[in-house]
């Protein structure tokens, strides 16, 4: 037997896969001026093969939680140097063809 460790953060998501948490609202939240936390990082997802982190935050009021979907990880996605660099990649293979 081997243990498996997680973070809070890929807890949380795998509770909310699992339908064992009701859909949360960070928006009303943060309307309603509930604090919230930094309960860890998930992959930002931007691309398949870089390694981008996006903070992940829970409410401490409610327990809703954003899985990292905030404007920080638009950023991060929208800055992905790793996915700027394959679609270069993508690019240069595209106009020149090897032999
Ligand atoms: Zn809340
Ligand atoms: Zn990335």
């Amino acid at each position: 037997m081997s243990e498996v460790t997680i973070s809070e953060a890929e807890y949380l998501r795998l509770k909310a896969k699992a339908g064992e948490l009701k859909a949360p609202n960070p928006t009303q939240c943060r309307e309603s001026g509930h604090v919230w936390k930094f309960v860890g990082g998930a992959n930002a997802g931007c691309c398949e093969d870089c390694a981008c982190s996006a903070s992940v935050n829970q409410c401490i009021v409610c327990g809703a939680c954003d899985y990292g979907e905030n404007e920080e990880t638009s950023d991060i996605i929208a800055n992905c140097a790793d996915r700027e660099e394959m679609e270069y990649q993508r690019s240069v293979e595209a106009q020149e063809p090897h032999p």
